[in-house]
């Protein structure tokens, strides 16, 4: 089975303010029923290893 990978950044949110930091947008996180429903499209997609990232 081949590898279908994504990196998902799911928070924007960080209380370090870095200066180099390009992802620090406050973007609204998006709730756990949305969070829910994206994971479910990946998952029909064949989407096979989830690499979760954020603030
Ligand atoms: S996300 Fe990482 S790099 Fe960006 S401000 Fe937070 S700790 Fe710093």
């Amino acid at each position: 089975m081949e590898r279908e990978e994504v990196c998902w950044l799911i928070t924007t949110k960080c209380n370090q303010k870095c200066k180099y930091c390009h992802s620090f947008l406050n973007i609204a996180d998006l709730t756990y029923e949305e969070n829910k429903e994206i994971l479910m499209k990946l998952i029909n997609m064949g989407i096979t290893h989830i690499t979760w990232s954020g603030g």
